[in-house]
């Protein structure tokens, strides 16, 4: 030992110059400073300063030094931290255990942080303006994907407004790139990453208003393929065919559904057409036999996929969030030596929310969990920036004293004083039993619609007009843990609202410890560009980086369409 140390202090002292040459040529990168200008709120929050003052936080936060070679976002839409609590405890009492000692896989990462999710002009968000700050670090209006804050109907103020994706990014920078979702591939979350519409709702050319497409706006599907030549997603999974085919074609499995497309372009045809050998596929079988397709469509349903609980996993059904999202990263790892980006969403835990099915809700968490958990398994935490959020949050509750292990989908049980017995039902100022679980507004409310009685709802339910509730209904006889049980809602309506309260941020890998604090949803961006050295470097190429080499100018899509 006493002959190795002066070794071991050499080896140190190298290691320590070695790391501390930055400081020796200028600023230490973990902590450059960038000046924010003071504005008033919202009038001068312009593009460019959410773009400067997002760049700011994280160079602040140290998201310089990283070094990332890949990038995975995992965005589980509409995973309030409520849902990500209960899907934990669902998740480890499906395993035999109390649950509450459980883990989802993300929830093992080293770096966490709280995103604050509001759009420019709403408290409460929604998932295209949130996806387009996660996506191009500027915050938007809701309904926005991918431009800068305008209004949802202006197609030619929106022109002049196009924000640069991550994703656009990385294909200019030369990294593969791929989208995984359960949702339509041209629903708001999905569609931030590559399209530029002020209205999210303009998913093919028969939803675009002619005024829209007079101005020269286009339809977000045909914005999937708008790449340079040979660039573009290689992998581009999910559902929403109906937005992909002309209407003069039947839908391969829906015989009662035709493409709802206007313009006569049937955009799989053209998928096919960008590269020898791309293909397009529509159930499981076929997506297993693409694996060695040099670039893959896949689009499972006529509209969102199924649900976890309702998918039908055989060769003629389609793939789990975790298959899909395998089938990505073997791809994109294999297809670029140096590196790839690529965005997974857990879609329709926000459309289970909405329905107020805490079970669904639950449940696509935890298959969101299984697919980050194939994530970890399959990149290494040396090269490959793993980021799992949400984009915004839900009324989902989470109330009472129930005891340790009670079933989380489960009524209350459990006891407030010493008199009381744990396993009898805990019971509100009624006398009535109440579930753990409950949401503050949507279609479980208690009285009567137009589609189902008074007392507790079914899923799918789509009430039309309520009843005023006659008081609470009796759970006692009520399968609450059922999967289509739904929550009680305490303001009746068609569908349960968002939530603005912050969601979660977890990460791992190059660059993750820069996620830490309250930060404001467009940080996200900035820390995925600022610890990957390649997309660092392809923004300061296009001149919009300051002495230090901080991405700290608005970048113009048009300078990054090519390579
Ligand atoms: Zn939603």
């Amino acid at each position: 030992m006493h002959v190795r140390l002066p070794a071991a202090l050499a080896l140190a002292a190298a290691l320590l110059g070695g790391c501390a040459s930055p400081a020796a040529r200028g600023p230490d990168p973990a902590t450059r400073a960038v000046d924010v200008p003071q504005v008033d709120h919202p009038a001068g929050e312009t593009a460019a300063w959410w773009y400067r003052s997002g760049a700011a936080r994280a160079a602040g936060n140290g998201a310089m030094a990283g070094r990332a070679k890949n990038v995975i976002v995992f965005l589980g839409d509409g995973m309030s931290l409520t849902t990500v609590a209960a899907a934990r405890i669902l998740d480890g009492q499906r395993g035999g255990q109390p649950g509450e000692e459980h883990a989802l896989s993300w929830e093992h990462f080293p770096a966490t942080a709280f995103s604050k999710t509001y759009n420019t002009d709403s408290q409460t968000p929604d998932s295209a303006g949130t996806m387009t700050a996660i996506a191009t670090g500027v915050k938007t209006h809701m309904g926005a994907i991918g431009v800068a804050a305008g209004h949802r109907d202006d197609c030619e103020d929106s022109l002049g407004k196009p924000l640069l994706s991550w994703l656009r990014l990385a294909d200019s920078a030369g990294l593969a790139t791929g989208i995984v979702t359960t949702a339509r591939l041209t629903h708001a979350t999905p569609g931030a990453t590559y399209a530029h519409a002020p209205d999210r709702n303009w998913e093919n050319d028969t939803d675009l208003p002619e005024s829209a497409a007079l101005a020269g706006c286009r339809d977000i599907a045909q914005q999937l393929l708008a790449f340079a030549p040979g660039r573009g997603p290689l992998v581009a999974l999910g559902g929403g065919r109906g937005e992909f085919l002309p209407a003069s074609q039947r839908d391969p499995e829906r015989d009662d559904k035709v493409g709802l497309r206007l313009d006569g372009r049937d955009l799989t045809a053209e998928w096919r057409q960008r590269a020898p050998g791309a293909a397009y596929v529509w159930n499981t079988r076929q997506f297993r036999a693409a694996k060695d397709a040099p670039a893959v469509l896949g689009l499972f349903e006529f509209d969102h996929m199924q649900y976890e609980h309702d998918r039908d996993p055989g060769e003629d059904g389609e793939p789990s969030l975790e298959e899909m999202t395998r089938f990505a990263i073997a791809k994109l790892s294999a297809a670029n030596p140096r590196g790839f980006v690529l965005l997974v969403e857990g879609a329709r835990i926000d459309h289970a929310n909405h329905e107020g099915n805490a079970y669904r809700a639950l449940d696509e968490t935890a298959s969101l969990s299984r697919a980050v958990r194939a994530a970890i398994d399959m990149t290494s935490p040396e090269d490959t920036l793993i980021v799992v959020t949400a984009d915004h949050s839900h009324t989902l509750s989470f109330v009472g004293y129930p005891k340790r292990g009670n079933p989380i989908l489960g009524k209350v049980r459990g006891r407030l004083t010493e008199d009381d017995d744990p396993e009898s039902f805990a019971r509100d100022a009624l006398g009535l039993p109440y579930t753990t679980l409950l949401y503050a507004t949507g279609p479980g409310y208690a009285g009567a619609s137009q589609r189902q009685p008074a007392g507790p709802k079914r899923h799918l339910h789509l009430p039309g007009a309520f009843e005023p509730a006659q008081g609470r209904p009796d759970l006692a006889d009520v399968d609450t843990e059922a999967p289509d049980f739904m929550q009680e809602a305490l303001v009746p309506m068609k569908s349960e609202t968002h939530g603005g309260d912050d969601v979660g941020i977890w990460a791992r890998g190059p660059g993750s410890s820069a996620f830490r604090g309250t930060l404001e949803q467009n940080v996200i961006y900035h820390v995925i560009v600022q610890a990957t050295p390649r997309l660092r470097a392809r923004l300061c190429a296009a001149g919009t980086c300051n002495a230090d080499g901080v991405p700290v100018d608005l970048p113009d899509p048009e300078a990054f369409a090519g390579p």
